[in-house]
């Protein structure tokens, strides 16, 4: 039997050494994603450093927005007055995200840091770059409903399973880190990476970085905005395509427009050429449906993933203009 340490950390400057010091040590948050990897035979770390005790569990008020704390957990997030009031985004992917007990369980900071859902990359019997650089990736030409339409690689065509990090990504969130050099500030859109030649290699964090919170911003944007996600079931499915959006419109013009896809990419989606498309003019389906098309042309898809396409461009509309009917 192959053993494995655990250690509980008492600071966090405590973990980033213990984990910095052991190319094989790894970070415990609430576990939901961790765990299922050991049992699955995906993941064989050989000392696991709990910080989900550390106190880094309080949402807190600042003078620009909010400060959550890594450890914070799901459900507390979701329900927190603030997050609500000022982020509805944040509060609504969260709650669409897994099961109630799973909530309450899962920290902030493993939620961003969950790995994929691909079936082959939790299969350890089938080729896949991503758990086995220079494996081969089986979902190139198996089972497809769930891969990449845009920013895929012949690496990896997976994509990134977190509801809350694409809110996140339309709130402009911060992602604070602290290394053994100090504390970083990664912006969220910079935290995931497309998979290129090294799928293997999630986000941009280097080993032993540990993230130790998240800031927002608010604005009136972020107090106007949604986050929508299509899926196979009602509850308890990740997202075939997902979208969040905040919006800001003044005397019928888009002051300011920020939109977020899940479901389609290695990492949030970030669809910034429909948003400078959209900035600065009035709404209506079309201006939506034609902003989406532009960000859109680079899309590549199958027959298991063309059904994205449309459908994207539908939630997308649906959302950005349930918002513009709310805004002043
Ligand atoms: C049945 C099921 C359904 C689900 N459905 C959804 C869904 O619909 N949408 C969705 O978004 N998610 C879904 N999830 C995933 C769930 O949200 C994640 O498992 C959870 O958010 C991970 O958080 P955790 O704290 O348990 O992470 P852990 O499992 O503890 O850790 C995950 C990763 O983060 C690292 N880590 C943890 N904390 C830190 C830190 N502070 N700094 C650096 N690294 C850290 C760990 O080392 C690990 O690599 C589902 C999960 C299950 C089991």
């Amino acid at each position: 039997m192959r053993e494995l340490t655990y250690v509980r950390a008492t600071s966090a400057a405590e973990a980033v050494a213990a984990v910095t010091a052991d190319p094989h040590a790894r970070y415990l948050g609430g576990g939901t994603n961790l765990v299922d990897h050991l049992k699955l035979g995906i993941a064989s770390p050989e000392v696991l450093v709990d910080v989900s005790r550390l106190p880094l569990d309080a949402v807190e008020e600042t003078e620009r927005g909010l400060r959550i704390g890594a450890a914070v957990r799901n459900s507390d997030l979701a329900a927190h007055p603030l997050v609500r009031t000022d982020f509805p985004a944040l509060s609504r992917a969260l709650l669409s995200g897994a099961s109630g007990q799973i909530r309450n369980q899962a920290t902030t900071a493993g939620n961003l840091l969950q790995r994929t859902r691909c079936v082959y990359f939790q299969d350890a019997s089938t080729p896949c770059n991503k758990r086995e650089p220079g494996s081969g990736c089986s979902a190139l030409e198996g089972y497809g409903r769930y891969n990449a339409v845009l920013g895929a690689s012949e690496s990896c065509v997976t994509t990134h399973p977190s509801d809350m990090a694409v809110a996140m990504s339309a709130l402009d969130a911060d992602v604070v880190v602290l290394g053994p050099d100090g504390e970083r500030r990664v912006a969220l859109d910079d935290l995931h990476r497309l998979p290129g030649a090294h799928p293997e290699r999630d986000t941009t964090l280097a080993h032993g970085e540990l993230i130790t919170a998240v800031e927002l911003t608010r604005s009136p944007a972020t107090r106007t905005s949604t986050y929508e996600k299509a899926r196979d079931r009602a509850s308890y499915a990740f997202a075939l395509v997902s979208v969040a959006v905040a919006l800001d419109v003044v005397d019928g013009e888009v002051a300011d427009v920020r939109i977020a896809w899940g479901g389609v990419a290695h990492k949030p989606w970030r669809a910034r050429t429909a948003e400078s498309l959209l900035r600065g003019g009035g709404l209506d389906e079309q201006r939506v449906r034609d902003a989406v098309a532009e960000e859109l042309r680079a899309s590549e898809t199958g027959l298991d993933t063309a059904f994205k396409v449309p459908m994207l461009t539908g939630i997308t509309a649906r959302a950005v203009l349930r918002l513009a009917g709310a805004t002043r």
